[in-house]
């Protein structure tokens, strides 16, 4: 459900590289802007005004960047997508989750506030717009039910990204690849309700929320947040990660 009039714009963020590349294949009239090392593709994805850019790793790059797109591009809405680490049992590699409450698990100002609260704005997390997260499963479901995400992928991905779903729910961001299985478990005991873990979300979130622009976060599951994590990760990214990022971005923006 995506306004369009002619102002309206909407910012893309990629977490990956790749993911940007496969999104900038879907913009015409592209103008490149550099701003703080970073390059803002501004342009259109049918007839809606959009700026892709690639937020860079961690909670610090991905808030500056998405600071720039709010105050220098104006963006309306925020879509961010990127992939993570499960850490939920229900989850398997390829799987989509679409970020409900965002928490920044490595956040503790304690003994003046609260572990994870965040401080100045009293809150523990940040939760994302239930009438987006709505549209957005409605549409990412029907694309897989339509095998439009899955079709087409590497061979080895074949086989899990046929039984690949949608789920809706808790993500923790925090500046650590989350690859051993104590940090894994101590995380679970923190959070029980949490699906993946990635760096960047609750970061961008709360810029959102400060600024008030609704936002949508939507991650693709590459790995275990476990030992194998590194490996799962890297061969993901080369293989799946862009192409799923630009048919999301195309679901999106249909
Ligand atoms: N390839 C980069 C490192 C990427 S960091 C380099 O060479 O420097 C990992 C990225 O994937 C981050 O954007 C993070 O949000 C996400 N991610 C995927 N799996 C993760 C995990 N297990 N723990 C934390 N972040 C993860």
């Amino acid at each position: 459900m995506i306004p369009q009039s002619e102002n309206y714009t909407i910012g893309i963020m990629g977490a990956m590289p790749e993911e940007i590349a496969g999104v900038l294949e879907l913009m015409t009239d592209v103008t490149e802007h550099n701003i703080g090392m970073r390059t803002y593709h501004k342009g259109k994805i049918n007839n809606t005004n959009v700026v892709l850019v690639f937020s860079r790793w961690g909670k610090v790059a991905a808030s500056s960047t998405v600071t720039t797109l709010i105050n220098l591009f104006h963006i309306n809405q925020l879509i961010f997508t990127g992939v993570a680490g499960a850490m939920s049992d229900k989850l398997n590699i390829g799987d989509i989750v679409i970020g409900k409450r965002f928490f920044q698990h490595d956040m503790d100002a304690r003994p003046f506030i609260q572990q994870f609260e965040i401080p100045m704005l009293g809150v523990g997390h940040f939760e994302a717009d239930a009438i987006l997260i709505s549209d957005a499963h409605e549409k990412i479901n029907g694309a897989i039910e339509n095998k439009l995400i899955h079709e087409n992928e590497h061979p080895t991905y074949t086989a899990i990204l046929k039984n690949q779903k949608a789920h809706i729910g808790d993500i923790a961001s925090g500046d650590q690849f989350i690859s051993n299985e104590t940090t894994r478990e101590n995380l679970i005991k923190h959070f029980p309700d949490l699906l993946c873990v990635e760096m960047e979300g609750a970061a961008v979130t709360q810029v959102c929320y400060e600024f008030n622009i609704p936002f949508i976060i939507i991650r693709v599951i590459s790995d275990g947040a476990n030992s194998n994590a590194p490996i799962d990760f890297a061969d993901f990214v080369e293989h799946v990660a862009s192409v799923i990022s630009k048919k999301i971005v195309k679901i999106m923006i249909a």
